[in-house]
């Protein structure tokens, strides 16, 4: 699986980082950073969650 981020749609609300920290980290500037190339398997359904549970629809997976 591999998930990206749209960092126009991205306003920092952060759930992406608390449902899942290990792919999700929030940059300096405050917008969510993507920090595998590759989600692990055992991430996936985390990711998957935080997919369905942005606000702004702004994490595609694939
Ligand atoms: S949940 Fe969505 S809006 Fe919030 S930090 Fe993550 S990508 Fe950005």
């Amino acid at each position: 699986m591999k998930v990206t981020v749209d960092a126009d749609g991205c306003c920092g609300h952060s759930t992406c980082c608390t449902l899942c920290p290990e792919v999700f980290t929030l940059s300096d500037d405050g917008y969510a950073v993507v920090e595998v190339d590759e989600v692990p398997a055992e991430f996936e359904k985390a990711v998957r969650e935080a997919v369905a549970n942005c606000p702004e629809r702004a994490i595609t997976a694939s």
